[in-house]
């Protein structure tokens, strides 16, 4: 399983992978190192199959979400290279490859997104788990975290405001 983090210390993005296996995490920036939380994965050590991911690793949330490991960059590339693609046939009044272009890479990032596996996303600090263990890819809740959900708004909102809360705490010391 690999995490993507921001490190809480320096703020860098850090991806480490294997953190099944792992008791602590280390930036790969600036060196801080974050232990594990105890309960952080599920069936280690046993048989049942990869250890289940079941909390947040880097902050103290339980609550993760469920998305599409989607490279928003790819995506983003994709539709580009369509716009450019279809402007020059538009150019060249090639209405029909126009439009086939347009439609080709609407096409295109709706079938990379549905073969795109799924991964983990702490609502409060925004890590990224993905790979084995961490999501029901195929329906089989003995092959994920099943206890964890698509994204909830009511649940986002919750976490915005406890962190918007914390960080008032910390700038206004006289204001409890
Ligand atoms: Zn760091
Ligand atoms: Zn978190």
């Amino acid at each position: 399983m690999r995490i993507t983090y921001a490190c809480p210390a320096c703020h860098a993005t850090t991806s480490i992978d294997g953190i099944e296996s792992l008791d602590s995490l280390e930036c790969a920036a600036c060196h801080a190192v974050l232990a594990l939380p105890p309960d952080a994965f599920a069936g280690r050590g046993d048989d049942t199959g990869p250890p289940r991911l079941q909390r947040c690793l880097t902050c103290p949330s339980l609550e993760l979400f469920v998305r599409k490991n989607f490279p928003q960059r790819l995506g983003v590339a994709i539709v580009v290279a369509g716009l450019a693609a279809s402007c020059v046939a538009w150019a060249n009044r090639e209405m029909m490859i126009t439009f086939g272009i347009l439609f080709g890479t609407a096409l295109l990032d709706v079938v990379l997104f549905l073969f795109m596996p799924n991964c983990l996303s702490c609502y409060r600090c925004g890590a990224r788990y993905s790979g084995e263990g961490v999501a029901n890819q195929h329906g089989d809740p003995a092959a994920g975290s099943h206890q964890f959900e698509a994204f909830d708004l009511e649940t986002h909102e919750k976490h915005r405001q406890l962190v918007a809360r914390t960080k008032q705490l910390h700038s206004d010391p006289t204001h409890p």
